[in-house]
């Protein structure tokens, strides 16, 4: 339970009840997501009670994976001891664009208490997430875990599932077009992962830290470009001619930005799937004069995680590249550490609920 910034607390809950579309998942593994560092330390984009979500008995984490442990009235789509992976968002299912099926931009985000119910759910923003036992999913939102795929890798189909909805609102299939991807976090990794399996060409990465770029390459990347060493913008017009079709900025910085700008050709498409933390001063001239299209993107909208999850159940790529640190629930304030510190080159640091596994870094990669 998160109660002041900073400050979580191991408490005991009852076990939550499902209603209609809705079942209980009981939690085995839930990921650590740099978002949930944003949320426990500064409240946004949590939004519990209609403000920050501090004292308030809010659960946060919301990369999470479980076993389906009750169904909820009238739910007939899973049995109970499915394995499956969920995503955060399920919108009213009443709004305007809940009823287009840009359920992740739900006008009723954060209505869901008190005498507002709206039916909206976040899980780890707006309603309990899975830094806990036990959740209450609605069924919109599960993904069936095939037997061969290991818990810590159904926590990462949510991921690939923001980069696919990143992919889906640029360009639904990118077979043949050019896509560069800018900054190797979680997303922008898996984003080169879902490109790739997508049949884009070429695919580009680039960052500052050749360990993760090197991460890029085994996940598709035909080209890193380390930004200490080389120009992006140079790169990818000497690779693509007129510049890329499609860039898919994970980088949120302002330079980042405005080389997205410089470097996708007239009438391409350019993805914000990061969060800037200040306003950007953006060359919108450039994108006005070469008919550039920008997106937003907020999650992993528009059933994502079911095409992830097609995508990684065919193993089409290998997501554990990204898993780096496993720990018990026992050790969630040292995995948080490791995920903000980036301790041992952290990238994805999972929390297993059961079992007594002791802290590990993962042995190898595939
Ligand atoms: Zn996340
Ligand atoms: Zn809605």
């Amino acid at each position: 339970m998160l109660d002041g910034p900073n400050e979580l607390h191991l408490v005991e809950k009852p076990v939550p009840v499902p209603k209609r579309a809705e079942v209980l998942v009981r939690i085995d593994a839930v990921a650590i997501c740099a978002t949930d560092l944003e949320i426990i330390e500064m409240g946004t984009p949590a939004l519990i009670e209609g403000g920050p979500p501090f004292h308030k008995n809010f659960t946060p984490g919301h990369e999470y994976m479980g076993t389906v442990a009750a169904l909820g009235p009238g739910v007939d789509e899973y049995r109970v001891g499915e394995r499956v992976t969920v995503e955060i968002h399920a919108g009213c299912g009443q709004c305007k664009r809940c009823r287009q099926g840009m359920y992740t931009s739900c006008h009723n985000y954060g209505l869901n208490y008190g005498n507002v119910d709206k039916g909206h759910r976040a899980n780890g923003f707006t309603t309990d997430g899975g830094f806990a036992e036990y959740a209450i999913n609605n069924i919109n939102t599960l993904s069936r875990v095939p037997d061969d795929m290991s818990d810590e890798e159904a926590t990462l189909v949510v991921t690939a599932g923001t980069s696919m909805y990143g992919l889906t609102e640029v360009g639904g299939l990118v077979a043949g077009e050019s896509v560069v991807v800018t900054g190797p976090g979680p997303i922008g990794l898996l984003a080169v992962a879902v490109a790739k399996a997508l049949g884009a060409s070429p695919v580009i990465l680039s960052g500052t830290r050749d360990a993760r770029l090197d991460i890029g390459r085994k996940l598709g990347a035909d080209r890193v470009v380390n930004i200490k060493k080389e120009s992006l913008v140079s790169v990818v017009k000497e690779m693509t001619g007129r510049g890329a079709d499609y860039v898919i900025e994970c980088a949120g910085t302002e330079t980042a930005i405005n080389e997205a700008t410089q470097m996708t050709n007239r009438g391409g498409k350019i993805c914000l799937a990061a969060f800037p933390h200040e306003p950007v001063l953006a060359d919108i001239g450039a994108l006005v004069k070469n008919n550039i299209y920008v997106y937003g993107i907020r999650g992993e909208g528009k059933s994502a995680t079911r095409r992830a999850m097609a995508l990684m159940a065919a193993k089409r790529f290998d997501a554990t590249l990204i898993h780096t640190h496993t720990f018990p629930l026992a050790e969630l304030p040292t995995a948080l550490d490791y995920a903000r510190n980036r301790t041992d080159d952290a990238i994805k640091v999972v929390v297993k609920m059961h079992g007594s596994e002791m802290r590990s870094r993962k042995e190898s990669t595939r």
